[in-house]
């Protein structure tokens, strides 16, 4: 018997983290047919709770580490004893913050499975490495725990099957989840960014628009109503990409959230951007975001890592996307606009990298333009990639020291008063889902990507869904009021 475990993934091209549920287990399952999909969740509540419910809170919080278990919990013993093959889904390239999920390291990993008396291959982003900690190298495998590793890189003339035999595993999930549609891989540039891992795995490929739309009617037909478009490097450089939104739409009228993640700004100011834009904005729902993998605005830093955007450049299409976007949808958020990624530690770093950042945010603040979200880490270092051979994390020692002044600053001057604006007070959000518990607030976001993190100062009912309305802003989030409960 096979058995998928999940431990969840996070590469620049592609999100696999609860609430989503990414590519890998999906692809894997259908090459197998048949499966037992678990999460690492599920193997912690058994390893560290021996399944004992109450510990679903801890100090009176949500426990994230166990939030994501599968159907299978029940009979999750008998499962592993009947395992003959375990195939571990592991990587975490871009690692972020998570409401609410928690992915493996391999150290969390080894520690979890090393009793299993069953084959163990390791498999997804990890084969490549893994890290999730910004401002480190990369995870080293530990050599005796698996057996094998296996990319799994079907080609997509086999993955358009394994894709609808795949989507089956959503039976196993309980909970609602965001599925992730990939609609290419690799990379435009010949060169690609000094930090960046996807040229490293695959050469410049578009799935067949029909192959993506089976994939969705197979989900839809299955119940699922949120689907992103987020596994590629570039949506828009997807060559049908407005006749397949248009499709999307056409044939899934009941589909709830359809977002997109991953642009390069240089393909929204190029001449088919304009017309990709109003297609985002026409046939996506509101809440929508532009992922900008800007990583910094000072020009030094930009040549020196081969970037793929010059200042000048992200503003223009900051700007497009605003014109076309920044109208409110009836969920209460913009339809559609640009998120900013920031990268600390990338070669050529220094303190005038902070100030020219500034002053490019600051620009953009200025003259009323919206940005829905800024990113900000520090850069893995992964083996392969032109930034571990020429500087590993040479200018993250150096600058380390500077790096939580210059995220705060960014904060303070530059998130909350975008999200004053972006939000103000009295703003009622609608369809907003009440995910955690921490003390007596609890945190909800609508679903999405990227959504934005909404404080109520009382225990609501978790899972369900409500309209709130703002009466304050924090620096990344907002606390507010419940006005109904959907
Ligand atoms: S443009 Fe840069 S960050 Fe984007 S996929 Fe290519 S190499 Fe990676």
């Amino acid at each position: 018997m096979i058995t998928i475990l999940d431990c969840y993934t996070d590469e620049p091209a592609g999100l696999g983290v609860p609430p989503y549920l990414g590519t890998y287990p999906r692809y894997i399952a259908g090459y197998y047919k048949q499966v037992n999909y678990l999460t690492i969740d599920d193997l912690r509540f058994l390893k560290y709770y021996n399944l004992d419910e109450k510990k679903k809170e801890i100090n009176h919080k949500t426990n994230i580490k166990i939030y994501n278990l599968t159907k299978n919990i029940n009979k999750i013993k008998e499962i592993l004893q009947n395992t003959t093959r375990l195939v571990v889904i592991v990587g975490v390239h871009t690692p972020g913050k998570y409401l609410s999920a928690i992915p493996g390291t391999l150290k969390e990993i080894t520690h979890l499975i090393k009793e299993l008396d069953c084959e163990k291959i390791l498999a997804g982003p990890a084969v490549l490495g893994t890290q999730l900690e910004g401002g480190k190298f990369q995870e080293y495998l530990p050599k005796e725990i698996f057996d094998r590793t296996d990319s799994f890189d079907f080609p997509y003339t086999e993955i358009k099957e394994y894709a609808i035999k795949g989507a089956e595993i959503i039976n196993q999930i309980p909970q609602k989840r965001i599925i992730e549609i990939e609609t290419g891989h690799g990379c435009s540039r010949t060169a690609g960014c000094s930090f960046c891992t996807e040229p490293l795995k695959h050469k410049l490929e578009f799935r067949e628009k029909k192959d993506i739309l089976n994939e969705i009617k197979a989900f839809y037909n299955l119940g699922c109503k949120y689907f992103r478009l987020g596994k590629q490097s570039d949506f828009y450089l997807y060559p049908q990409a407005t006749e397949l939104l248009r499709s999307i739409r056409k044939f899934f009228p009941k589909i709830e959230v359809l977002h997109i993640d991953n642009v390069n700004p240089l393909s929204v100011i190029c001449k088919k951007g304009i017309e990709t834009t109003k297609a985002i904005v026409k046939y996506c729902t509101e809440g929508n975001i532009a992922a900008f993998g800007v990583e910094s605005f000072d020009k030094e830093v930009c040549t020196q890592n081969n970037l793929n955007t010059i200042p000048e450049e992200a503003y223009d299409a900051i700007m497009v996307l605003n014109k076309y976007g920044a109208k409110k949808g009836k969920n209460g958020m913009p339809q559609f606009l640009p998120g900013i990624n920031l990268l600390f530690g990338l070669k050529g770093e220094t303190k005038q990298t902070h100030e020219r950042n500034m002053f490019w945010l600051n620009k953009i603040l200025k003259n009323n333009l919206l940005l829905r979200r800024i990113n900000i880490r520090q850069v893995t270092i992964f083996r392969g990639t032109p930034l571990y051979s020429q500087c590993g994390n040479k200018f993250i020692k150096k600058n380390k020291k500077y790096y939580w002044k210059w995220r705060n600053q960014i904060r303070q001057n530059i998130d909350l008063p975008m999200l004053r604006k972006l939000v103000p007070k009295e703003t009622i959000l609608k369809d907003v889902r009440a995910e955690i518990y921490d003390g007596n607030t609890t945190f909800c976001r609508q679903i999405g990507t990227y959504p934005l993190i909404i404080g109520i100062k009382q225990r609501i009912p978790l899972n369900k869904f409500y309209n709130i309305r703002i009466t304050d802003h924090m620096l990344r989030s907002v606390t507010a009021v419940v006005e109904k409960n959907i």
